[in-house]
C-alpha cells in the first residue's frame, strides 16, 4: 500500500463510516476521512439522538396529565420550543466534537469537503486536493426524497428542516406513513400541535405486524393525531401565513407546517460511482456482498447507501466488520437477521424477529399469543389506554421467532427480548422464566393460551 497516499480513505463521517475509521485506525491503517455537513451523521445530527430529545419532551404533556390522579396539582404548563431547540443544538454540539475527538485520537486525519471519486483508487475533495487510496469506504448514508411533483412541493419540509423549525407549528400536517412520520406526528401532538397525519396505504407503518399497526393507530387517534389514510397530499397553496393543503379526494387542511416522510434514498448520486466500477443495486443502494464490497474490488460500502437495514447500529456493526475484514485480518460478514426495531411513537411500539404474516408465509406452523391489558398505571391516572403484547412461535420448533410490543417502555423491552429471539429460545423458555412483578413485560412470560390475534379475529 505504500503507493498510495492513505491505506483507506471513508466518504461520509456518519454512523458507520466513523466506526470504520477509527477500527481501521487502530488496526494500524492510515486513513482519511471526508465528511461534507457535520461529523456524527443523520443518527447524531438530525436522526436518532435529536429526534428522541424531542421525543422526551413531548411525553411531559402526557405525564403532566396522568398525574392528577396521583394526586398531583400541576400548576399551569408551558412550552418553549426555542429553549428546546438550543438546548438540543447544545447536546448535538457536543456530540459532534466527541465524534472528531475519538477520530483524532486514532489518528485518522478528517477533512470537511465533499468526496468524490475520480476512478476505483483516487478521491477528488471539492477543496481541490487529491487523494490516492488503496481501499475506499463509501458511507455516505441516504436523504429525504419527497415523492411524485406537485404543486405547491416547495413548501414542503423533511425532517432535516423539522429539527430546526424558527417557531413552534400549531397545525401540523405530515404525509407519511412510515416510522418517522408517525414519530414525528406524536412529538408535534405531544408539544400541543393539531396534527394530521395522510398516507396513501391502508394504515400506517407497513411491513410492521398487522396487529401493532391496528393497535398504534387506535393509541395515536385517542391522543389527538387525525389519522387519514388511503389518501395522498395532492397540492399546496400558501394562504396568508399558512398553507391550504389539497388532499387526493377533494378534502382541505389547514396547517402552519407541511412535513413529508415518504421515504429516504441512498446517497448515490454524482459520487463517481460509475466510473469506479461500483454497480447500484436494483433497491438503489451500492450493490455489495455479504462483507460489504462492491463490484470494484477495492471499494466498499456500509450503512444507509447499501440501502440493507437502515439503522444505526446495523451502520456501525457493518462498517466495524469491514475495517475487521480488510485490515484487522479478521473475515466478517453482519448477521442482519432478528434485528431489533422501535418506533418512537406515543406510545412506543418495540419489535423483534418476523411479523405473524412473515411466519405464516414461511413456517408450517405458526402460533400466536397474544395480550392487550390496561397498564397498572392507567388505573389511577385514568388514561383510556391498552399495552399489546405478542409472540409469534413457531409452532413445529417451539422458537419464538417474533415479539412484539406496544406501550410505554417497548423499545426497552425489545431489546432485551432481542436476545432471547437471536439465541432461539422457545415458548418454554419465556414460560420457564420466572415472572418480575409487577411490570408490562412479565405478561412476555405468563401468556399460556395460544390467541385468536386482532388481524385473524377481524379477518373470521
Ligand atoms: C429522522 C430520523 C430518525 C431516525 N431514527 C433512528 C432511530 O431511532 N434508530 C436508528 O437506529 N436509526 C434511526 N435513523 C436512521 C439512522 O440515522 C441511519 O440509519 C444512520 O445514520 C445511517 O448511518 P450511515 O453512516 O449509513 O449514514 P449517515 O449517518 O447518514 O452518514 C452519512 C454522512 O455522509 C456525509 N456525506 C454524504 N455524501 C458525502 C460526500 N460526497 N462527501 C463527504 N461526505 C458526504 C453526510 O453528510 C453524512 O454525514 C433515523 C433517521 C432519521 C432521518
Amino acid at each position: 500500500m505504500a503507493d498510495y497516499d492513505v491505506d483507506l480513505f471513508v466518504i461520509g463521517g456518519g454512523s458507520g463510516g466513523v466506526r470504520a475509521a477509527r477500527v481501521a485506525a487502530e488496526h494500524g491503517a492510515r486513513v482519511m476521512l471526508a465528511e461534507e455537513y457535520r461529523l456524527g451523521g443523520t443518527c447524531v445530527i438530525r436522526g436518532c439522538v435529536p429526534k428522541k430529545l424531542l421525543v422526551y419532551a413531548s411525553r411531559f404533556r402526557g405525564e403532566f396529565e396522568d398525574a392528577a390522579g396521583f394526586g398531583w396539582t400541576v400548576a399551569q404548563t408551558s412550552f418553549d420550543w426555542s429553549a428546546l431547540i438550543a438546548n438540543k443544538d447544545r447536546e448535538i454540539g457536543r456530540l459532534e466534537a466527541a465524534y472528531g475527538a475519538t477520530l483524532d485520537k486514532a489518528g485518522v486525519r478528517i477533512v470537511k469537503a465533499r468526496a468524490t471519486l475520480a476512478d476505483a483508487h483516487t478521491v477528488q475533495l471539492a477543496n481541490g486536493e487529491r487523494v490516492r487510496a488503496a481501499y475506499v469506504l463509501v458511507a455516505t448514508g441516504a436523504a429525504p426524497s419527497y415523492g411524485d411533483v406537485i404543486p405547491g412541493l416547495d413548501h414542503v419540509i423533511s425532517s432535516n428542516e423539522a429539527f430546526h423549525l424558527p417557531d413552534f407549528p400549531r397545525r401540523v400536517l405530515i404525509q407519511g406513513g412510515g416510522y418517522i412520520a408517525v414519530e414525528f406526528a406524536g412529538i408535534f401532538c405531544g408539544l400541543g400541535s393539531h396534527v394530521t397525519l395522510v398516507y396513501r396505504g391502508d394504515n400506517i407503518l407497513r411491513g410492521f405486524d398487522d396487529d401493532v399497526r391496528r393497535q398504534l393507530r387506535v393509541e395515536m387517534e385517542a391522543r389527538g393525531v387525525k389519522v387519514i389514510t388511503g389518501c395522498t397530499v395532492s397540492a399546496i397553496e400558501p394562504a396568508g401565513g399558512h398553507y391550504s393543503v389539497h388532499l387526493s379526494g377533494g378534502n382541505q387542511v389547514t396547517a402552519d407546517r407541511v412535513m413529508f416522510a415518504v421515504g429516504r434514498r441512498p446517497s448515490v448520486a454524482k459520487l463517481g460511482l460509475a466510473e469506479a466500477g461500483v454497480a447500484i443495486a436494483p433497491n438503489g443502494g451500492i450493490a455489495v456482498d455479504h462483507y460489504s464490497r462492491s463490484t470494484a474490488a477495492n471499494i466498499y460500502a456500509v450503512g444507509d447507501v447499501t440501502n440493507r437495514i437502515n439503522l444505526t447500529p446495523v451502520a456501525i456493526r457493518e462498517g466495524h466488520a469491514f475495517a475487521d475484514t480488510v485490515f484487522g485480518g479478521k473475515p466478517t460478514a453482519v448477521d442482519h437477521t432478528n434485528v431489533p426495531t422501535a418506533v418512537f411513537s406515543e406510545p412506543e411500539v418495540g419489535t423483534v424477529g418476523l411479523t405473524e404474516t412473515q411466519a405464516r408465509a414461511r413456517l408450517q406452523q405458526t402460533d400466536v399469543y397474544e395480550a392487550i391489558f390496561k397498564p397498572l398505571k392507567a388505573t389511577l391516572s385514568g388514561r383510556d389506554t391498552r399495552v399489546m403484547m405478542k409472540l409469534v412461535v413457531d409452532g413445529q420448533s417451539d422458537r419464538v421467532v417474533g415479539c412484539h410490543v406496544v406501550g410505554e417502555g417497548a423499545a426497552e423491552i425489545a431489546q432485551v427480548a432481542a436476545i432471547a429471539v437471536k439465541m432461539g429460545a422457545t415458548k418454554a423458555d419465556f414460560d420457564a422464566t420466572m415472572a418480575l412483578h409487577p411490570t408490562a413485560a412479565e405478561e412476555l412470560v405468563t401468556m399460556r393460551k395460544k390467541t385468536a390475534s386482532y388481524a385473524r379475529a377481524a379477518a373470521e
